[in-house]
């Protein structure tokens, strides 16, 4: 295939790949945006296949390859809970690390077979390449196999605080700089495997003092290392496609890492620098005696018939009892009853982002009843009630009130403000950032405790009555 057509080609898929990610950009949409990345990189593998013209032999290797990654992709997917996406990005995004790791690897033994010169006499803008995709590979295989770990529960979630860890990384990645210019000097492959190793050590190191709340932007962060990544093989591979696509998820990683560290108010490098999260905050152990009011359905049930406005603020609990459905038969029932129903959603809310309004489209709730902090957060001082289905940390007031609260700073939805708020969970523990939340013991504060999607349908059965 000529070579100007392939580069038409690749350029066709990477203006697919960009209207994917404004597909994405909205639910309505999403679908559609979703064909269109598979179209793209359909377009891209095909395009590869042909132009790399690998032979019957090379062809069933990647065939076979292809059905292997693909299948075991495709069976992954299809049984992963909702709840567990945020651990299957960060283990997906382990294998990119590792790959842009093998590839390099296979560059540097046999550079003749990538057009980068002979062993001995790689050029050196390509060992460049190379080592930065080798080292931001091995950084982004093994970081997000911790971040793995911590967010699927088999590792704990608190801060791991290694003294002089700060100067520790510095030394480690002053060290990374200076290996990448010996290797461009000498092509040692033992230095090579060096960087390797220092690269997966960093990659630990990284993670494991981010502690709770800020996982989400080390997701993000990580998905943008594993684009860089990628874009790093795209230039060792003289692809252009792996370039475009490198770069888009490199860029828009990085970019969704600035909104999601905005959405909390953390600044980037205090994230990057960890220690955040792992703190129980003391707030229940003050010596003072805190009581709480308990609601059954039936209470709820007589509040929100009553009410003209209500608000519903769903969290991390509802996707866990999948209460989405009985959510939108409690809305509908509301509704039919003359009552104002809206949707508030914070930007973190759940493990993923976006991850309410997923379940929510899922549920056929209408998008034009659903609304971001921004848009809504005024509105809870004219609610009469919202209803907390399995969200914690998003509304806990400490953010707003208490300095000296690790949240301090993060946006909240202000639920406190409606004249009653009912509480959905199943007990009186902490969310995701393992801090007490104050709200649990507010005058305008009603807990009913209990699985959210039981609870919810006991409250539309007492309305029913
Ligand atoms: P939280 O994790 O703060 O709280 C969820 C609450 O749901 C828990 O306190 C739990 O209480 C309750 N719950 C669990 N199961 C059930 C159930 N079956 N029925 C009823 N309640 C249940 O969730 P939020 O959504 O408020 O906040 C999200 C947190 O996750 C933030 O700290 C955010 O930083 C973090 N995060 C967000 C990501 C994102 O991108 N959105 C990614 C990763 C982390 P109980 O056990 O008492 O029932």
């Amino acid at each position: 295939m000529a070579h100007n057509l392939a580069a038409f080609l690749y350029l066709v898929s990477g203006i697919l790949f960009i209207l994917a990610l404004r597909g994405l950009s909205h639910p309505t949409t999403s679908r559609r945006g979703n064909t269109y990345g598979m179209i793209g990189m359909a377009i891209a593998i095909g395009t590869t296949l042909i132009l790399a013209s690998p032979g019957f032999g090379g062809l069933v290797l990647i065939l076979v390859g292809l059905a292997m990654g693909g299948g075991a992709g495709a069976y992954i997917a299809q049984r992963i809970p909702m709840t567990a996406m945020p651990q299957l990005v960060a283990a997906f995004h382990s294998l990119v690390g590792l790959a842009a790791v093998l590839v390099a690897a296979a560059a540097i033994y046999t550079p003749s077979s990538f057009g980068i010169g002979e062993v001995g006499s790689i050029h050196a803008q390509a060992l460049i390449e190379m080592s930065l995709g080798v080292a931001i590979g091995a950084i982004t295989f093994t970081g997000s196999i911790i971040a793995f770990l911590k967010l699927d529960g088999r590792m704990s979630g608190k801060p791991i605080m290694l003294p002089g860890r700060h100067a520790l990384n510095a030394g480690l990645g002053l060290a990374l700089v200076v290996l990448v210019v010996v290797l461009v000097a000498t092509e040692s492959h033992f230095v090579f495997w060096l960087i390797v190793a220092l690269s997966l050590l960093l990659g630990v190191l990284i993670i494991i003092p981010i502690g709770g709340a800020d996982m989400p932007v080390v997701v993000s962060m990580l998905n943008s290392y594993s684009g860089w990544a990628a874009a790093g093989i795209g230039f060792t591979l003289g692809n252009l496609a792996l370039i475009i696509t490198g770069a888009l998820v490199g860029s828009s990683g990085a970019i969704l890492s600035y909104i999601m560290c905005k959405g909390m108010n953390r600044s980037f490098i205090s994230v990057i620098l960890g220690g955040f999260g792992g703190e129980t905050a003391a707030a229940a152990d003050d010596g003072i005696e805190r009581t709480v009011k308990q609601g059954s359905a039936d209470d709820a049930a007589f509040l929100m018939q009553n009410a003209s406005k209500v608000i519903i603020v769903p969290g991390y609990g509802m996707a866990v009892a999948q209460a989405q459905h009985a959510l939108r038969e409690l809305a509908d029932t509301l509704k039919e009853a003359g009552v104002e129903v809206s949707y508030a959603i914070h930007p973190v809310a759940g493990r993923m982002p976006g991850h309410m309004n997923v379940l929510l489209a899922e549920a056929n709730v209408p998008y034009d009843e659903v609304f971001e902090l921004e848009d809504i957060n005024s509105a809870f001082a004219q609610a009469d009630v919202a209803y907390v289905i399995g969200a914690n940390d998003v509304t806990n007031p400490a953010a707003r009130d208490d300095p000296s609260s690790p949240i301090y700073g993060m946006p909240i939805l202000d639920v406190d403000k409606a004249k009653t708020c009912l509480f959905v969970k199943r007990s009186l523990g902490s969310g995701y950032a393992g801090i007490d939340n104050t709200l649990f013991y507010k005058d305008g504060t009603m807990m009913l405790l209990g699985d959210a999607k039981k609870m919810t349908e006991e409250i539309v059965k007492a309305m029913e009555h």
